[in-house]
């Protein structure tokens, strides 16, 4: 184990070092750590240095067996299967304050592991968790069914709410203690099991998760947490013939793989939140500091690393200039460094991410101007994976780069004239995971949020989510929405029961 080379006046709390010296970490299954059975650990690094951070253990098929047999007898057997909503709803109200409680050192975890500045993982990415498993308490007493009218004199039919059973959870880097309270908490929530694989680059704070899930006291193999690859231990729970469902937060091209997996074994439900694309359009009547400042939030936040970003900006051409120059202006004052700096964006999450992105501006070179950014960053900064804002513009929807989700921060930036081209623009994608809408003529901006395919239109602002507010994706964005009462959906089965009444 190494501490990352910090900046020199950051001391670690006390908790965050010790857990970093634990190491080799252990995979959680029914209650127990224990090595993968292959013996394998990988490591993980901190993008911002590239240093090793620590060594975890490498899932692969047989870990995920063991795991689901472990997560279906706490489904059936286990205490869990007896609890009921109060119960269920004490346990993800525990576990919520034991990460408001450790917050600093879990914000330290997320910081190293991902990258991100400090100051974001603890006032964003910790208390959303938190936040998001308090909400999904407030259901679990409250899943109920219905009595449902019916042709047929003397019978009574109602339906009932049951958990899915085991769920699998497949989780990316990109905010990774949160993505696993996204799943965790409306899973929990409905009395299913689940088995938690967070992603290679970003296993911290999920370990550290399964160390406060024991302190919470819930039940052994209720969670079960599997650190590894996409392959093989990502793929073992999508092919898994004793799990019930998969939900997944990543690429389309993974998420394709998992629908093919579950066609191919045991039917099991899928739920997908996959890339985006997403417009963000900026009208001429829009008020123009807002609009910049949200147009600068929309694609340099996480390093654009979000399935949110605003990534294709779209401006009314009598106002294009006064707006490229006003976002130009606002990137330059982006503070790109390590994220225990006063950073406010940090590096791209892994070498191979960063030479992705910068594929992209290679492949379109011809037909884009760079007008701010493009290379990577060097100096101080050379052993990380540092890119600075860049902002390309184009006048070509047809270029790769303005149709593959790039995941960095990169904004292409194109002028638009006329209403009917807009929304046709705005939906020439594939995805339709959200888009931004910037004027001050309300009408035009509410027609405009019902013409544009995608789950999440904000109006005025960029980015924002929480807890109530159901979120997913239209088109190859997704399958299902996650967040609010809709998420229920996706881990419950409804029983109709038919009684006669003689
Ligand atoms: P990814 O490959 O889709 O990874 C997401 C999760 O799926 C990780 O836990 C990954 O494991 C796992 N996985 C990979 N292959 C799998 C398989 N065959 N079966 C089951 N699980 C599998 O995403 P990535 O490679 O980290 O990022 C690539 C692109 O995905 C990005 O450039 C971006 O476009 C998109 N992305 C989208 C989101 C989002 O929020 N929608 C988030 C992150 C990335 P490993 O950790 O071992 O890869
Ligand atoms: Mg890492």
């Amino acid at each position: 184990m190494a501490v990352t080379k910090l900046p020199e006046e950051v001391t670690l709390q006390p908790e965050t070092t010790a857990f970093l010296s634990s190491g080799p970490k252990k995979l959680l299954i029914g209650g127990e750590w224990v090595s993968a059975a292959s013996g394998e650990t990988f490591e993980t690094v901190n993008p911002a240095t590239g240093e090793v951070l620590m060594e975890a253990a490498a899932a692969g098929e047989a870990d995920v067996d063991a795991a689901a047999h472990a997560a279906r007898e706490a489904f059936i057997s286990g205490p869990w299967s007896q609890m009921n909503g109060y119960q269920r709803a004490d346990l993800l109200w525990r576990l919520a304050e034991l990460i408001d409680q450790h917050a600093d050192e879990l914000a330290e975890l997320e910081t190293l592991d991902n990258g991100k500045p400090l100051k974001i993982s603890r006032r964003v990415d910790i208390p959303q968790a938190a936040k998001h498993l308090k909400y999904y308490a407030g259901w679990a007493n409250k899943i109920e069914g219905s009595t449902i009218p019916v042709s047929f004199p003397n019978n009574l039919v109602y339906t009932v709410r049951e958990p899915v059973g085991v769920v699998g959870a497949i989780i990316p880097w990109n905010f990774p203690l949160l993505m696993a309270t996204w799943k965790l908490a409306p899973a929990l929530a409905a009395g299913n099991t689940v088995i938690l694989k967070p992603a290679e680059q970003t296993p911290l704070t999920a370990l550290r998760l399964g160390e406060l899930i024991a302190e919470a006291g819930f039940p052994p193999g209720v969670i079960n947490i599997l650190t590894g690859f996409g392959v093989p231990a990502g793929s073992a729970i999508t092919a898994h013939m004793g799990i019930d469902k998969v939900a997944f937060t990543g690429s389309t091209a993974v998420g394709r793989r998992i629908m093919e997996a579950a066609a191919t074994s045991n039917l099991k439900r899928v739920s997908l939140e996959l890339g985006g694309k997403s417009p963000n359009i900026i009208f001429a009547d829009a008020d123009m500091a807002g609009a910049v400042r949200g147009a600068n939030w929309a694609i340099f936040s996480n390093a654009g690393q979000e399935c949110v970003a605003g990534s294709r900006l779209f401006i009314e051409r009598p106002v294009f200039d006064e707006v490229l120059d006003g976002l130009v202006a606002q990137s330059e004052r982006v503070r790109v460094g390590n994220g225990f700096t006063n950073a406010n964006m940090g590096p791209i999450i892994s070498e191979k991410q960063l030479s992705n992105i910068l594929g992209y501006l290679e492949t379109d070179s011809d037909n884009i101007e760079i007008v701010t950014g493009g290379e990577r960053l060097t100096g101080e900064l050379a052993e990380g994976y540092f890119l600075p804002p860049t902002i390309v513009t184009h006048d070509n929807d047809s270029l790769t780069i303005v149709n593959e989700e790039v995941f960095g921060p990169v904004v292409t930036v194109t002028a638009f004239d006329e209403w009917e081209e807009i929304v046709e623009r705005a939906n020439l994608t594939n995805y339709g995971l959200a888009a931004g809408i910037w004027t001050r003529d309300i009408g035009k901006a509410h027609r405009l949020a019902h013409a544009i395919k995608a789950g999440t239109v904000w109006i005025n602002q960029y980015g924002m989510i929480d807890a109530p507010a159901p979120f997913g994706g239209f088109k190859q964005s997704g399958h299902g929405r996650e967040m609010g009462k809709d998420a229920l959906d996706l881990y419950t089965e409804t029983k109709t029961v038919w009684v006669s009444l003689g």
